[in-house]
């Protein structure tokens, strides 16, 4: 979709002669190519705008280099701006706060959105590049094969679970991990919530109950990263609901449209911390903002 937005570009301008400087023809002929490749990539067209806009005042009036082609010069006008929306002002989303043990972490989300996946994959990091002793927990009642889910996953990649007790609800179960984490000598308890086909007031009223027993000290909300502006439109009814501090874009190994990514820091004002690369357990990277806009310019 967004595959070769670099070479469009290079191919409308490089088709100009070199002039001294970007008319605002040359730049308003590349930023068609810009809005259309991001309106494919269903970013929401107020976000496209905003984009547009911020490459159109960089771009006009810039003198061309000799060293490059006009067409190299506008991929990366439009590379550092795709940069810049992705990674917001914080230079350092990847981080979580998971001192002063032990530590909860609230994973929420609709479900099938990776949500016990991501659970077990950042347990997994957090146990081996930061020596953290992690605890797991389901809280899906509904489905007890959730909880089994993350059992097995668990003892793959060599993470405690909360034993499961039958007839607990989703509070117990988070008062019980955290008194666990404690006596357990745990550095972090993670909370995998359940999830719901659609945002509906049970899940978000359960939620917010698990939140306000645990006091959470990071609260991710883990989407897919195929659903583009449904993606966002999660993040934003999460985060009016229950406060979350970042988000877990998943599936973006997949060769589908990367607006979800693009959208995410200006609509909601929340970093993508992590990004799912696959079903595999080792498949969490950390968000970097230049690889992903390499991946979208291509
Ligand atoms: P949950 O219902 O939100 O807990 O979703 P699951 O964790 O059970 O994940 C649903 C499916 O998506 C599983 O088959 C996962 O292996 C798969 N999955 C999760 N994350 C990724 C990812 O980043 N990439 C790919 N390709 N598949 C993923």
């Amino acid at each position: 979709m967004f595959e070769n937005l670099s070479d469009r570009l290079s191919g409308v301008f490089d088709k100009l002669t070199k002039q001294g400087a970007l008319s605002e023809e040359d730049v308003s002929l590349a930023l068609r190519e810009v809005r259309v490749a991001l309106l494919e990539a269903d970013v929401s067209l107020p976000i496209a705008r905003d984009f547009v806009k911020a490459i159109q005042a960089k771009a006009t009036g810039q003198a061309v280099t000799k060293s490059v082609t006009p067409g190299q010069q506008v991929v990366k006008i439009v590379h550092d701006e795709m940069v810049h929306f992705l990674a917001g002002d914080n230079a350092n989303a990847g981080e979580l706060k998971v001192d002063n043990p032990p530590a909860p972490i609230l994973m929420v989300g609709l479900q099938g959105s990776g949500k016990t996946t991501t659970t077990a994959k950042l347990a997994k990091r957090l146990t081996e590049k930061n020596g953290k002793k992690v605890l797991m927990a389901s809280l899906d009642t509904q489905r007890p094969a959730a909880m089994e889910q993350l059992a097995v996953l668990g003892t793959q990649i060599g993470v405690d679970t909360l034993p499961i007790v039958k007839g607990e609800n989703a509070v117990k179960i988070a008062k019980r991990a955290k008194q666990q984490a404690l006596l357990g000598g745990y550095d972090v308890f993670m909370l995998d919530t359940a999830g719901r086909l659609s945002i509906d007031d049970e899940l978000m009223a359960e939620v917010e109950a698990v939140r306000d027993v645990a006091s959470p000290r990071e609260t991710l909300l883990v989407v897919d990263g195929l659903t583009g502006q449904d993606a966002v439109h999660t993040a934003e009814n999460f985060d009016a609901r229950i406060g979350i501090s970042g988000v877990v874009l998943t599936r973006m190994d997949g060769d589908g449209r990367g607006g979800a990514a693009l959208s995410m820091r200006a609509v909601t004002g929340r970093p993508i911390k992590y990004v799912g690369l696959g079903e595999k357990m080792d498949a969490l990277e950390e968000f970097h903002p230049e690889r992903v806009a390499g991946r979208i310019l291509g």
